[in-house]
């Protein structure tokens, strides 16, 4: 066994133990295996282990492992990232979904910009929902009103929220957090009969996250082993 195969296996025992603490079943949640900084033949071992879910933060370094792997066309390919405007394209022709919507502008772009042969484009409305310090994600008050403008973009399908809270060791305030996206979350769905993803949970917040509700936990480094950043020279 490779130790991806054997790290995939230990972090599906977790999601399937969180999920059992809390009466749920462990299929309801989609494990998003976060392959940024890591090589393709890294990818590989992980696909030759089951894993169908890709997570990516870097525009170039994710397109260059889309097409790379383009001969998997079971693979899902999901950009995690902050997104700039005028990297939006290569998302829309790219990817199958993107996890940090979050102003009306890049929406528009994503639209515009998606391949009409191909299906919509799912996303995620990225909520700031405890970091001060982060530039990413709208305030939950702004929830309503971008939701409405994403869903009336054709090539775009409204799939639910993520969100990135400010890292916290204490389970319970994790737990506090997590509970203010479940909530957003289930009002959203009231309104938006497609929404049926909280992207919620990293590799040190997992249990709580799924504890809240999370239907999609992003797990990097538990799967692939610790990053070596000076090995990537974007961002
Ligand atoms: C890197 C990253 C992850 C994975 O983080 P780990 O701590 O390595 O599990 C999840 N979500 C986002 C948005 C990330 O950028």
């Amino acid at each position: 066994m490779t130790s991806i195969e054997h790290n995939l296996q230990q972090v599906r025992e977790r999601i399937a133990a969180a999920a059992a603490r809390c009466g749920r079943a462990p299929e309801e949640i989609t494990l998003l295996a976060v392959s940024k900084t890591k090589p393709v033949s890294a990818v590989e071992e992980a696909i030759a282990a089951g894993q169908r879910a890709f997570g990516e933060n870097y525009v170039q370094e994710g397109v260059e492992k889309v097409t790379t792997l383009a001969a998997h066309p079971e693979l899902q390919w999901h950009f995690i990232g902050p997104l700039q405007s005028n990297k939006s394209r290569q998302v829309a022709e790219h990817f199958d979904w993107c996890h940090t919507v979050d102003r009306q502008r890049i929406a528009q772009r994503l639209n515009d910009q998606r391949p009409t042969h191909l299906p919509p484009l799912n996303v995620l409305i990225q909520v700031n929902i405890s970091d001060e310090n982060s530039k990413s994600g709208i305030m939950l008050e702004a929830l309503p009103t971008l939701a409405q403008e994403i869903s009336a973009l054709p090539q775009l399908r409204l799939r639910g929220l993520m969100a990135i809270p400010a890292p916290e060791q204490d389970y319970d305030r994790q737990l506090a957090v997590c509970l203010q996206m479940a909530a957003a979350f289930r009002a959203l769905q009231q309104n938006y009969p497609d929404v049926d993803t909280l992207s919620l949970g990293m590799s040190d917040d997992m249990e709580a996250a799924i504890a809240a509700g999370s239907t999609m936990v992003r797990i990097g480094t538990a799967v692939f082993g610790a990053r070596d950043y000076a090995r990537t020279s974007q961002q």
